[in-house]
């Protein structure tokens, strides 16, 4: 192996510019990134590619993650380790996505990107981008990370928590696993692995799951026109603490039961940021377990999102979802 990266470029404000409209992907970026890059010695040796066309990350869908994958399995064999340039708002769901696709990676996949672009002051995208690929230049490090801000998180525990810090992300129940200061640990913990191999998911149905609030006043007509999508067969709940949700009215519950019955997976997350799921601790969860309705454990949202729609692309039985949900694959949930 040579010590060889592969950045891979998707868009997001590390390569935006401004316009009249404000912020957004500029094309010389390919460019610009080596001169800046060659001001600084001793960075690892890398290859840049742009995933055409580049996106602010707000205009991701599923079915990019199946690309994104899909370019790293091609150049998998030819470089040690993975850089991938993101947008910030949807960079923890890819890294989630990511983790499931690539569970058994024996070497590290990392994403960044900046809350200032590249080319305007106080830009911290040089910070971010130099020390993700010293990080995944270091032989120890595998699998599926984020680093951001001085910290590197597991990429299936990590959610975007500010929109105006340098440290825009956390993994509120799981600790870091590496803080950057002056120097960096020699050995990084790895994220886990999980029991099957690489997946090729070669598309990813854009609407086969949805995520419904729970709030005050949620009633069955809003559940039903939602759940009568002819391409859904995934419902995230984000429900209230421990995994409650309302059941004063039997009518909510009931449309919960009949799309379950109908062959949706319905999940239920907390909508807490930090904390689990635990069906049964209040009497207003009790009864989801028996209608079929799954627990999120403590997952993040777009760790519960990701899994749902790879397992959803890989088995058409709800059965089948709903058992292999319940296991932590590579260590998104406690
Ligand atoms: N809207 C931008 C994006 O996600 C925000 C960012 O990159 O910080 O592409």
């Amino acid at each position: 192996m040579s010590g060889r990266i592969l950045m891979l470029h998707t868009g997001g404000t590390i390569g935006m510019e401004r316009s009249p409209q404000g912020y957004r992907p500029m094309t010389r970026f390919s460019a610009i990134v080596p001169q800046h890059m060659a001001t600084l010695s001793g960075l690892p040796d890398y290859d840049l590619i742009e995933l055409a066309p580049l996106i602010d990350s707000a205009n991701l869908l599923p079915s990019h993650w199946a690309r994104i994958a899909r370019t790293l399995r091609t150049h998998w064999n030819q470089y040690d380790g993975f850089v991938i340039l993101h947008g910030t708002d949807t960079l923890a769901w890819t890294a989630s996505a990511l983790s499931f696709m690539f569970q058994s990676a024996d070497r590290p996949i990392i994403l960044t990107g900046a809350q200032i672009p590249l080319l305007e002051p106080r830009s911290d995208a040089l910070a971010n981008l130099g020390t993700a690929l010293i990080l995944a230049s270091s032989p120890a490090n595998r699998g599926v990370t984020i680093f951001f801000g001085g910290v590197l998180l597991q990429g299936n525990r990590s959610t975007k928590s500010s929109s105006t810090d340098f440290q825009a992300f956390s993994s509120p129940n799981a600790a870091p696993l590496a803080r950057a200061g002056i120097s960096l640990p020699s050995q990084l913990p790895a994220p886990p692995t999980g029991p099957m191999p690489n997946t090729h998911i070669d598309t990813l149905d854009d609407h086969a799951v949805t995520v419904l609030t729970v709030y005050p006043g949620l009633c069955a007509t809003q559940i039903e026109a939602l759940t009568q999508a002819p391409a859904l067969r995934g419902l995230i709940l984000c429900s209230y603490g421990t995994g409650n949700l309302p059941d004063a009215d039997p009518s909510l519950l009931q449309a919960l039961a009949r799309a379950v019955e109908s062959g949706i997976v319905v999940v239920n997350r907390t909508q807490c940021a930090q904390g689990s799921v635990v069906h049964g601790t209040y009497a207003t969860s009790s009864t989801l377990e028996r209608i079929g309705i799954i627990s999120a454990s403590d997952m993040t949202l777009e760790a519960a999102f990701a899994k749902l729609h790879i397992l959803l692309a890989l088995h058409r039985d709800p059965q089948q979802v709903r058992v292999q949900f319940r296991i932590p694959l590579c260590g998104e949930m406690s």
